[in-house]
């Protein structure tokens, strides 16, 4: 940590272990401030902040390692909201933002109410969190409380320790180092209950699935669930290195969709240009059918880039199937000619992260092997910010990312 613009004093540098169960009263953390909102490169600096207190459902994890997700992007631009604003609704610090939703990690300290977990066990942490009386309803994810951690909550994993609610603690799967096991669960999960989350409209066997930026993290899980659900998912990418990388997690065609131009809102479907916007989505469409090797549509179209593809994700979609939607990456202005969704009935679902449930049910999938991490790249921690301001630009490597807190920099990747 030398050469940081802060004074350690007593604080345990990062890589160096703290006896377990041992807490120190401050510690390192990457910080976005209000006043840095921006490129993601500006707005991270490292300070020292307090630890913060364990309430009697939670539990403080030392950070191993962190996941990097697109969301801190968003919390780092301060777009679409301030974070902050909502870290004071939920009585926590308001002046800055700990980022950070995916970590591995060991368990520090447990509150007195806490019997999920114990001080020493190694874990991994899903990022959903909400107020204990949403845990009566059969899924938490629709109460109002429901907040994500790291984004919507402070304290995330961009810090020596983290505090979380210890539901969200999950078992590390024990064959991974403490890089893979951080990089998967928020896009895993979140893929796992778009594929799996909304009966009747689950991947059953043979069902073609597309599958928007199958090399990016979501993409990633998503293709690696279909898979192993006996789906047939076709990747739309944009590169050929990324087309190889579906291939070989089991994507049955790829389409790139640099071939195509009619992304964005479309023309009015009285304006003689909608014409070649429909002549962009049938070539899309047929390019679909030669990837998948049959004439069939998909029965589940995964999406996320949202403004530039959903009005051709709701046009190819198969007679009564459903597109699935958890982000507007490109926009949130999405327009849809409305003749194809109702005349072919089809379903168009919000879906957003996943319960305590959907999220260890991903996190068994990773455990037993069936479901690779696709960790492509291990940032030191003062790089979080470069790891970030790679993805805000979409020059980020295949799969997910990760960064050491405090776990050995042996798992170290060279920057290019
Ligand atoms: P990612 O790793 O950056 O992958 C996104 C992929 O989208 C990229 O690999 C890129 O692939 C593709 N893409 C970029 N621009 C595109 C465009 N104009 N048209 C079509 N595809 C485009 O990000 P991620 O982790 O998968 O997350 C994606 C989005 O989902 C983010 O906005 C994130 O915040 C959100 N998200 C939401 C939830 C939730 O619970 N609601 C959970 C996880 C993530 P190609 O360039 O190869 O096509």
């Amino acid at each position: 940590m030398a050469g940081h613009p802060y004074d350690i004093g007593e604080i345990p540098p990062l890589g160096e272990i703290p006896p377990l169960g041992e807490v120190p009263d401050r510690m390192p953390a990457h910080l976005i401030r209000p006043e840095r909102f921006g490129e993601p490169s500006e707005a991270f600096r490292i300070e020292i902040v307090d630890v913060p207190d364990v309430g009697p459902a939670d539990a403080l994890v030392l950070v191993m390692a962190a996941g990097i997700n697109y969301n801190n992007v968003w919390a780092a631009r301060g777009v679409p909201v301030d974070v902050c604003t909502i870290h004071e609704k939920l009585g926590e610090p308001a002046a800055f933002h700990i980022g950070g939703s995916d970590a591995s990690g060991i368990v520090y300290a447990i509150g007195e109410n806490v019997s999920n977990v114990s001080v020493g066990d190694h874990v991994v942490i899903h990022c959903g969190q909400w107020d204990r009386d949403a845990d009566a309803l059969d899924d938490p994810m629709l109460h109002p409380s429901f907040r994500i951690w790291g984004y919507e909550s402070n304290w995330g994993s961009f810090a020596q320790f983290t505090r979380v609610q210890a539901h969200q603690c999950l078992p590390k799967a024990p064959q991974l180092t403490w890089e893979q096991a951080a990089a998967p669960t928020l896009v895993g999960a979140t893929a796992y209950r778009m594929l799996l989350g909304w009966p009747p409209h689950v991947v059953g066997d043979g069902d073609p699935v597309l599958v928007w930026g199958g090399a990016g993290g979501l993409g990633s899980m998503a293709i690696q669930i279909v898979r192993e659900l006996g789906g047939r998912a076709v990747a739309v990418v944009s590169s050929e290195d990324k087309a190889e990388f579906c291939r070989k997690l089991g994507a049955v065609g790829v389409i790139d969709r640099r071939r195509f131009d009619h992304w964005g809102v479309p023309p009015h479907w009285q304006d003689a240009a909608y014409r070649a916007w429909l002549d962009g989505a049938r070539a899309f469409g047929q390019a679909f059918f030669e990837a998948l090797g049959e004439k069939r549509s998909p029965r589940i179209v995964f999406e996320h880039p949202g403004e530039d593809t959903v009005p051709t994700s709701i046009f190819m979609c198969d007679s009564g199937g459903m597109v699935v939607i958890c982000a507007g990456t490109t926009g949130y202005h999405a327009v849809s000619d409305l003749r194809y969704l109702w005349m072919r009935q089809k379903r168009l679902q919000g879906s957003h992260f996943a319960n305590d449930e959907q999220s260890a049910a991903f996190n068994r999938l990773v455990i037993d092997g069936r479901v690779d991490p696709c960790l492509s790249r291990t940032f030191s921690f003062d790089e979080i910010p470069t790891a970030h301001q790679l993805m805000s630009e979409n020059a980020h490597p295949e799969g997910n990312m990760a960064a050491l807190v405090s776990a050995p920099r042996e798992g170290l990747t060279d920057l290019p």
